[in-house]
């Protein structure tokens, strides 16, 4: 298929640009190049470009006959959304009605679209399943179940056709090294307890001991970025006109802030001191996916189904990046 694929030069849209082109797909990128990076989409095609330009968008999806879009620009930080919200509503929502006006334009009507467990907020029931209710509780997870809601009334009223995947944490890197993570200013916890093993920093901060988990640290289910993109790729082939998909994208293995700190311990070798600070604004204790019905709807279940193979993939690639990209 003829694919665009927008945020392709962030961290889940790079690795899912390169499966597709990889699988045989035609791809083009546009990122608008204010968290992404041009090293991070190889040789593929990138124009660089806001969503907000619609025209330019639609002009965009007809001179390349694009079929599908797979639409990862976002901004992705909890903490930061809840201090600066105008921003994330500005970009997330206001950008992507913006897309969608450009693909009802050019005539293209299916889209695969990065959604999150942050859309449930503080899950009643943990694992998570897609029925789950979805109460977001910062402004990032808002932004997100905006445009959901804004899909599914698209699709029932235009014919659209989507894909709603919620991922759990985004982690890891390409199994060949090529691309991996990297965020400015760096906020995730793997890149930033793995810069701790390189160096870089003194120590990591745990963000709250007292959550209602084992051991007092919030639980996550991470998942691999290389798992995502084939999730992505999946979802898009199945992908017909006027038919709707939500489906989350996780292990179904929960692992604390804590546990992350002691595998990145026995994989680097490194002592990696930590020090207890508040909880984080924004944060649920535990957040794991029940991830059956993307193995029924998709065929799919993540590869990663380990911790510690996660872990030495990033730290593969921050090693040998340790300053991230070079631009
Ligand atoms: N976290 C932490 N210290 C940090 C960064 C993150 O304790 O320096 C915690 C954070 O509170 C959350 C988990 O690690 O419980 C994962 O956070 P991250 O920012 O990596 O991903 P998010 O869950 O926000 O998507």
């Amino acid at each position: 298929m003829r694919v665009l694929v927008t945020g392709g030069a962030g961290y889940v849209g790079s690795h899912a640009a390169k499966w597709l082109a990889e699988s045989g797909h035609h791809v083009v990128i546009v990122d608008s190049l204010a968290e992404g990076h041009r090293q991070a989409v190889g040789k593929l095609p990138l124009i660089e470009v806001n969503l907000h330009d619609h025209e330019r968008i639609a002009a965009i999806l007809k001179e390349h006959a694009i079929e599908a879009v797979m639409h990862f620009a976002a901004f992705a930080y909890v903490g930061v959304s809840v201090h600066e919200p105008a921003t994330y509503y500005h970009n997330n929502v206001v950008g992507t009605l913006a897309l969608l006006e450009a693909m009802r334009a050019a005539g293209v009507n299916r889209i695969v679209f990065s959604s999150t467990c942050a859309t449930y907020g503080i899950p009643t029931r943990v694992p998570i399943s897609e029925d789950h209710p979805q109460n977001p509780i910062n402004p990032y997870g808002f932004t997100k179940l905006v445009i959901e809601r804004a899909l599914a009334d698209y699709s029932h009223a235009y014919g659209l056709g989507y894909a709603a995947l919620r991922y759990f944490n985004a982690s890891g890197a390409a199994a060949d090294g090529t691309i991996g993570e990297d965020h400015d200013p760096e906020t995730h916890l793997i890149p930033l307890v793995l810069q701790v093993a390189l160096g870089q920093r003194e120590d990591v901060e745990i963000f709250g001991t007292d959550y209602p988990t084992p051991d007092g640290t919030c639980v996550r289910d991470y998942i691999h970025v290389d798992d995502l993109a084939t999730a992505h790729l999946a979802a898009m082939e199945k992908l017909k006109p006027g038919t709707q998909m939500k489906l989350n994208l996780g292990t179904g293995r929960g692992v604390s802030v804590q546990e992350v700190v002691d595998i990145c311990r026995a994989v680097t070798g490194h002592r990696i001191p930590t020090r207890v600070a508040p909880r984080r604004e924004g944060d649920p204790p535990e957040l794991v996916a029940n991830a059956l019905a993307a193995k029924r709807v998709l065929g799919w279940q993540a590869k990663y189904q380990e911790m510690r193979g996660i872990i030495e993939s990033a730290w593969a690639w921050h090693g040998k990046h340790p300053s991230g990209y070079d631009d």
